[in-house]
C-alpha cells in the first residue's frame, strides 16, 4: 500500500502540513473483528500517530474491491472517541464490471486527537 498519496489533493504527503490544526494524534484501527481475513494474529491492528499516518487503511478481505477506510475524513471531522465503520468495498470481479456482495469487514477506530483552538 502506498504511503505517499497526497492528502486533500494538496501537494503534500506530510500529515502535519495537510492537517495544520492538529497538534497530536493517536489512532488505533482494528479491523476484521471476526478474524476471517487476518493471516496472523495482530495483522488486523494498526497504530498511527501524526508522524506515521497514512491516507487510508487497506481492507484485509482479499476479495474486497475498492474497500478500506479513508482516514482523512476521520481526522478532519471527528473528535476523540471510538467509532465503528463498515468497509464500503464489495466482493466483485477485479474488473469492476460486476458488483458483488458488499464487504462485511468492519473497522473500529479509537481516536485521540487534539487541535489548536480556532
Ligand atoms: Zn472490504
Amino acid at each position: 500500500m502506498s504511503n505517499t498519496k497526497p492528502f486533500l489533493g494538496k501537494a503534500t504527503s506530510n500529515p502535519s502540513e495537510a492537517f495544520p490544526d492538529v497538534i497530536s494524534l493517536s489512532l488505533k484501527i482494528t479491523q476484521d473483528p471476526s478474524g476471517w481475513y487476518s493471516e496472523r494474529e495482530g495483522a488486523n491492528v494498526r497504530h498511527m500517530t501524526l508522524n506515521s499516518l497514512s491516507r487510508s487503511v487497506g481492507c484485509l478481505n482479499k476479495r474486497c474491491q475498492q474497500g478500506g477506510l479513508d482516514l482523512q475524513n476521520i481526522i478532519m471531522f471527528y473528535e476523540s472517541g471510538t467509532f465503528d465503520f463498515c468497509c464500503d468495498g464489495h466482493e466483485g470481479s477485479p474488473a469492476g464490471r460486476n458488483k458483488g456482495d458488499p464487504c462485511d469487514n468492519r473497522f473500529t477506530v479509537e481516536l485521540e486527537i487534539s487541535r489548536k483552538k480556532r
